[in-house]
């Protein structure tokens, strides 16, 4: 129940699924959580349902001025940042012969870029011994029919995960990654898939998985609990795998 007791923790992408289920979490376990979303209706709720006075942020993370307010707001409020997940993610699937540069760069400006800058302004406000938890996906390690873009924006992660760690030795900030296996959120109904296959997928995606079924946002939400909290003291540049065994197959 305190394992992140009077700990600041900021989570972008916490308005929904992973990000959501970590905040909701991270606030039960004693810190006072920061979420971040594009949609402000969203954040809103979100807000309301993690309590323990969480705080929203309207904001997109492929635009740095907003990650340069983020930082900006954490001084100001708290004087220091604890935790910080970077979770914002998009998706989309497609084959790589049909990819035009926008889709290319959607995907990179926010789930690769908005990391990587996120990052690099939250430094400066990052307390000494702090976590840093960056959400990436089996995909970026596992070969997904459609998913090339959509991996090459993710596999960079574990490779920033891994520079940081050692680049921020000297103020014993950790900086490890989770990676998720399909987790049952709503970027599967983003997928551009009809209401009406959506059962079909879901199985076919089961039957990938040796668990036999997809992932519960809480799940991972444990897992980045883990990585965020003292229980992970002496592990520092990892990449978690939390796939129900995906990547065996
Ligand atoms: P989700 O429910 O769709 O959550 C994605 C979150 O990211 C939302 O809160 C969304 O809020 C936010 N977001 C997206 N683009 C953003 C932007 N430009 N700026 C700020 N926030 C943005 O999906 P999820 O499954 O929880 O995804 C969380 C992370 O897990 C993502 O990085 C995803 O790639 C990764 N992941 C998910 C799975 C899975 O199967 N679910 C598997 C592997 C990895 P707004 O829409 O309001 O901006």
């Amino acid at each position: 129940m305190n394992k992140l007791q009077d700990k600041v923790a900021l989570v972008t992408g916490g308005n929904s699924g992973i990000g959501l289920a970590a905040a909701e979490l991270f606030a039960a376990e004693g810190a006072q959580v920061i979420v971040t979303g594009r949609r402000q209706d969203v954040v809103d709720d979100a807000v309301r349902r993690i309590g323990h006075g969480a705080i929203g942020v309207q904001g997109d993370v492929a635009d740095i001025g907003h990650h340069a307010a983020l930082a900006a707001m954490v001084r100001e409020r708290f004087g220091a940042l604890d935790v910080y997940m970077a979770n914002a993610g998009v998706i989309t699937i497609a084959h790589s012969a049909g990819v035009t540069p926008q889709e290319f760069d959607a995907q990179f400006n926010v789930n690769t870029r908005g990391v990587f800058f996120g990052v690099q302004s939250i430094i400066p406000v990052m307390r000494d011994g702090g976590s840093i938890v960056l959400t990436s996906s089996l995909a970026a390690t596992r070969v997904l029919e459609g998913h090339a873009v959509y991996a090459g924006s993710k596999a960079a992660i574990a490779a920033f995960a891994r520079n940081w760690a050692l680049e921020l030795r000297a103020r014993r900030v950790r900086v490890n990654v989770l990676s998720p296996g399909p987790v049952d959120t709503s970027i599967l109904a983003k997928l551009g898939i009809a209401d009406s296959d959506r059962p079909a997928f879901l199985e076919a995606m089961a039957s990938m998985i040796p668990a036999g079924r997809l992932g519960e946002p809480m799940e991972l939400a444990k897992a980045a609990l883990y990585l965020a909290s003292d229980d992970s003291s002496f592990v520092n540049g990892i990449e978690l795998n939390v796939d129900g065994g995906m990547s065996l197959t």
